[in-house]
């Protein structure tokens, strides 16, 4: 039986680890024979001289297999995206619904906001009733009958992953390619997928630091998912704006219901939606190409399937049955709502997202602590896109507040993150990159 110090020591000292032993330690993790100082000290030897693609393999694999790993068998393939983060990223409430109304299986399990950036767990939640934590039974159904789930992470996925993120937090090891890597495909992996589609965001707003980390993060995620048989594609895409026009959680939920009955559809947000999901089907053999497979999604939208699916899935996890009618009623409404005007008129900037994201987490929208309890109403709508005319004293942004005494503050600081100048800036691509295998 191999010694954790050798383990560790051989990492150090840049040597490659076999699978075996990679396997022994994540193990070791998962069931604590392992202690918090030599997990950190293994992290800590990667985050310096990194794992080797096929280390980035098994430490994956072996993090996937630490728990419950889904098993599908349905007539059609098991798709999904998952996301860096981001603010307004509403992508998968439309998403899901619309894959899977083009034939699709999206059991998807979406997480909690972190740091500035939403989760979509925490919009669902302020869907009254619905149950992100179904039985096996009710997922299985849903996702059989409805082609879409969206759920949160039980317990039993990726357990040792669990663990060792924790340790990382405390020990300055989060910030390593490597182990991001197969911190997240090995709770992607558990749900037992055909096919994936990363969306790893660049910019302002985005969890890496620069874009070229944002690209080596999505190579690495698209070798090592690969690497374990799971066929992958990754599109870097634009975070130096907010990518739906609001930014919180009900007023997220209430433009993704816009957009999936037909209301207005931000450009920014639809390009990101359509793109992912042409990924997904053509990764998924559901489409010959990546523009037959928009043509699919939009005819999704426009034929009312993928709204319809939304719906069903909303009613089958226990929210209302006419959620999308009753939307408006439903949802959480804040008791304040007030206009950020324009300080000067000129062309908005690239936006500072990471402190949007900030101020709604400051509102109560978001968490600064785990335990804590978020404010469902407050947030963000109408948020003005980069490159807009704007005059003196029209809106840059809509706010929805629990106390006027919200205001000043975050008047000031979304007025500081929301530059304008006399000169537009460099037009912005919303897909910076394709990444595929
Ligand atoms: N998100 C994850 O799930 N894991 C990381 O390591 C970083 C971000």
């Amino acid at each position: 039986m191999p010694l954790p110090q050798e383990i560790i020591r051989r990492k150090r000292d840049g040597q490659t680890l076999s699978d075996d032993d990679i396997r022994w330690f994540v193990r070791g993790i998962k069931d604590e024979s392992i202690s918090e100082g030599q997990v950190g000290a293994f992290a800590m030897a990667v985050y310096f001289n990194g794992l080797t693609l096929a280390e980035r393999v098994a430490l994956t694999t072996a993090m996937r297999d630490s728990g419950t790993v889904l098993r599908w068998d349905l007539p059609g393939p098991v798709l999904d995206k998952h996301s860096t983060g981001g603010v307004g990223d509403v992508v998968s409430l439309m998403l899901g619904p619309m894959v899977a109304a083009c034939g699709g299986y999206v059991p998807m399990i979406s997480g909690r906001g972190l740091g500035h950036t939403g989760g979509t767990l925490d919009k669902l939640d302020s869907i009254p009733g619905y149950n992100p934590f179904p039985s096996n039974t009710v997922l299985e159904q849903t996702v059989r009958e409805l082609g879409v789930a969206i759920i949160g992470q039980t317990g039993d996925l990726a357990p040792a992953d669990r663990r060792f993120y924790g340790i990382r937090d405390v020990t300055a090891t989060v910030e390593s390619i490597d182990l991001i890597t197969a911190s997240i495909l090995s709770k992607k992996l558990a749900e037992g997928l055909d096919a994936l589609v990363m969306d790893v965001k660049v910019g302002s707003g985005a969890f890496m630091p620069t874009a070229e980390l944002s690209e080596q993060l999505a190579q690495s995620i698209v070798a090592v998912a690969e690497g374990a048989g799971v066929r992958t594609t990754a599109l870097l895409t634009d975070m130096n704006q907010v990518l739906a026009r609001s930014a919180g959680n009900a007023v997220e939920v209430r433009e993704a219901v816009e957009y999936l009955t037909g209301g207005p559809r931000d450009a920014a947000l639809h390009e990101v939606t359509l793109a992912l999901g042409a990924e997904m089907l053509l990764s998924g053999g559901l489409a010959d190409s990546l523009d037959d497979a928009r043509a699919r999604l939009q005819q999704s939208l426009d034929n009312g399937q993928a709204a319809e699916r939304f719906a069903k899935m909303i009613a089958a996890l226990g929210g209302p049955v006419d959620f999308l009618e009753k939307a408006d009623e439903t949802l959480p409404v804040a008791p304040i709502i007030q206009t950020i005007k324009a300080p000067q008129s000129g062309y908005v900037q690239p936006l500072t997202v990471r402190d949007i994201g900030l101020a709604v987490v400051a509102l109560g929208g978001g968490r600064t602590r785990a335990d804590q309890r978020i404010d469902a109403a407050v947030g963000l709508t109408d948020i003005v896109k980069p490159g807009t005319y704007i005059e003196a004293g029209e809106p840059l942004a809509v706010a929805h507040l629990r106390s006027e005494a919200q205001f000043a503050e975050l008047q000031q600081r979304l007025i500081a993150a929301m530059p304008i100048a006399d000169r537009p800036a460099d037009a912005l691509s919303v897909i910076h990159q394709r990444l595929a295998h």
